[in-house]
C-alpha cells in the first residue's frame, strides 16, 4: 500500500500513548518535582569493538533527548558517556575447578589503549552528534568511576544490606558476582565462587579470593583504596544509580536500550531495600530486532549461530561500514531517531532491521544545510546577542568544543527564538577572571558589572568545570 510519505511511521496505541504527548515527557515528573540546575543524560556502552546500530541509536537518542530537555524545560542539559572498559576481554577455565576466570578490557589493554579505543570508535561520532544537536558531552570510563571515593563509599554502604539486595541482584541463587582482580595478574573468578566477604566495618571491607596462578589473596576496599572493584552488571547499575540519585544539583537521567526494562525491575527491587532517594528517571530507547523478534545480536551472527536478518545492512552490524562520512551517518541517525521521537507511540516500541532499512532507504535527502552548533541562552543573554550588544559568549572547554574555530556557526536558542551567529575568534583562558579582564566585561554582558558576572558564571560552572579551560567565543550575527 504505497502512501505519499513512505517514511511515515505507523505505530499502534500502547499503555503510554494516551498518557503522554511528547517523548521527553518521561523526564518531566522529576524535573517538576526537583527543579534541577541542569540535567545529565547518562548513556553507557561496552568498549569491546565497533559499535552496531543499537549502540548508535541509544547514543543518538541521548543527544536528541538532551536537546529536547533544553528546549522544553529551559534548563541546561549535557550527555555523560560511560565507557564500560570492564567488559570481558578474555575468559579461561581453571584446570582443576573448571571455574571461569576473566580479564577485563582495562586489565588486558591498559588505560592508554582504552583511550585509543574510545577515540577510534566513539570520539568522531560524539563530536559530530554534539555539533548536530548543540549538546555538550563528557566521557568517563568504568575504571575511573569505580576509583571515585563516592562510588566506593556507595558500594560499601550497600554491604550493610547485602542479605536483602543479593536476591534481586542474583534472583536465581543469591550469589552476587563481586570480582576483585588478582593484584598480581589482573584475572578474577568470573562467578566469584570462592570470593568471600571477610570483614565489613564502618570505613571499609575486606574480601578474600583465589587466583589460579597466585593462590589465596585478600583485597581491602575503602573509599580511598586503589584495589579494582569489578561489579556484575546489575550491581554496577545499582551503585551507579545510587550515586546519581544523591546529586541534587544535576538531575541524572539514565538512557538505556529497551532490553534494560526487564533488568531495571530487579534494580528497583534492590533500591526498595536501601534507605534514601528513589532511583533516577530512566528512558528506554527502541530496540533493534531481527525477524524472529529477538534483539539483534552481533556476536550470534559473528559466531555463525544465526544468519543476518532481512534488511540488516553491513553498517547496522558495524557502523564503521557506513558508506559515507561520519557527519552523514550522524545526519541519518538524527533523522531516524528524530522521527521516532516525534510521537511517544513511535519511540516507546521496537523496530526490526527490515523496517529500519526501509526507513533509512526512503528517507528524504535534503541538500546539506549549514551545520551550526546549538547553544541555549537565558532570555536576558539571548536578547543581548540578538541585538548585537553581547559579542563574547563564555563556555568551559568541553571535549566537543575543542575544535571550535573561526568560521563555525553557532545557533543560539531561547524557547522558540533562534539567532544564527558566526564565530570570529576563539580564545582559551585558565580562569574566568583572566577571561573577563582580558576580554572586557562589557563585551560579555554590557548590562552587568564585572563581579556580578563572575558570580553568575561560577554558579553555572563549578571549579572542576573551570579547570577544563575557559573559552571566550567572539561572535557576529550571520544571515537568518
Ligand atoms: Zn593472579
Amino acid at each position: 500500500m504505497p502512501t505519499e510519505n513512505a517514511f511515515d511511521l505507523i505505530s499502534p496505541n500502547t499503555v503510554l500513548a494516551n498518557a503522554m504527548l511528547r517523548t521527553v515527557d518521561m523526564v518531566r515528573p522529576r524535573i517538576e518535582a526537583t527543579h534541577p540546575d541542569r540535567v545529565a543524560l547518562c548513556v553507557g556502552a561496552q568498549i569491546n569493538g565497533a559499535p552496531h546500530l543499537g549502540t548508535a541509536l541509544v547514543q543518538t537518542a541521548a543527544f536528541l533527548l538532551a536537546k529536547a530537555v533544553k528546549r522544553t524545560f529551559n534548563v541546561d542539559a549535557i550527555v555523560r558517556f560511560g565507557a564500560l572498559d570492564n567488559a570481558p576481554y578474555d575468559i579461561r577455565l581453571d584446570p582443576e575447578t573448571h571455574h571461569a576466570y576473566q580479564q577485563t578490557y582495562f586489565h588486558a589493554l591498559g588505560a592508554a589503549k582504552i583511550g585509543e579505543l574510545i577515540e577510534t570508535y566513539y570520539r568522531a561520532f560524539f563530536d559530530s552528534l554534539a555539533d548536530a544537536t548543540g549538546v555538550d558531552y563528557e566521557t568517563e570510563t568504568y575504571t575511573a568511576q569505580q576509583a571515585d571515593p563516592i562510588f566506593r563509599h556507595e558500594f560499601l554502604a550497600t554491604l550493610g544490606h547485602f542479605n536483602s539486595i543479593r536476591w534481586p541482584l542474583a534472583p536465581s541463587h543469591g550469589q552476587v558476582h563481586l570480582r576483585f582482580p588478582c593484584p598480581q595478574c589482573g584475572w578474577a573468578e568470573k562467578r566469584a565462587e570462592r570470593t568471600r566477604l571477610a570483614v565489613v566495618g564502618s570505613g571499609g571491607a575486606e574480601f578474600s579470593a583465589v587466583c589460579t596462578d597466585h593462590g589465596d589473596y585478600k583485597v581491602a576496599i575503602t573509599p580511598d583504596s586503589t584495589a579494582y572493584l569489578d561489579l556484575a552488571t546489575l550491581y554496577r547499575n545499582l551503585v551507579k544509580e545510587r550515586v546519581a540519585a544523591r546529586d541534587h544539583i544535576t538531575l541524572c537521567v539514565m538512557i538505556k536500550g529497551g532490553d534494560w526494562a526487564f533488568g531495571c525491575q530487579l534494580i528497583d527491587e534492590a533500591f526498595a531495600h536501601l534507605p534514601g532517594s528513589p532511583a533516577p528517571p530512566r528512558v528506554f530507547t527502541p530496540m533493534v530486532l531481527t525477524d524472529t523478534g529477538a534483539k539483534l545480536s552481533k556476536s550470534l551472527i559473528r559466531e555463525g549461530k544465526v544468519a543476518p536478518p532481512p534488511g540488516a545492512k553491513p553498517w547496522m552490524l558495524d557502523t564503521t561500514m557506513w558508506e559515507g562520512t561520519i557527519d552523514s551517518l550522524v545526519d541519518a541517525m538524527v533523522w531516524l531517531v528524530g522521527r521516532m521521537m516525534s510521537d511517544p507511540k513511535h519511540f516507546y516500541r521496537s523496530y526490526t532491521t527490515q523496517e529500519l532499512d526501509r526507513l533509512m532507504t526512503t528517507r528524504p535527502r535534503s541538500a546539506p544545510t549549514i551545520r551550526a552548533r546549538e547553544m541555549n541562552l537565558y532570555r536576558r543573554y539571548f536578547d543581548l546577542v540578538a541585538e548585537g550588544r553581547k559579542t563574547i559568549e563564555v563556555r568551559v572547554r568541553y571535549p566537543n568544543l575543542r575544535t571550535l574555530a573561526p568560521g563555525d556557526h553557532i545557533r543560539f536558542v531561547c524557547g522558540r527564538d533562534e539567532c544564527l551567529t558566526r564565530v570570529t575568534r576563539v580564545a582559551v583562558y585558565n580562569s574566568f577572571e583572566q577571561m573577563i579582564d582580558t576580554e572586557g566585561p562589557a563585551n560579555v554582558n554590557p548590562d552587568s558589572p564585572r563581579d556580578q558576572q563572575l558570580a553568575s558564571i561560577r554558579r553555572i560552572y563549578g571549579p572542576e568545570k573551570e579547570a577544563l579551560g575557559v573559552l571566550a567565543i567572539e561572535i557576529e550575527r550571520a544571515g537568518s
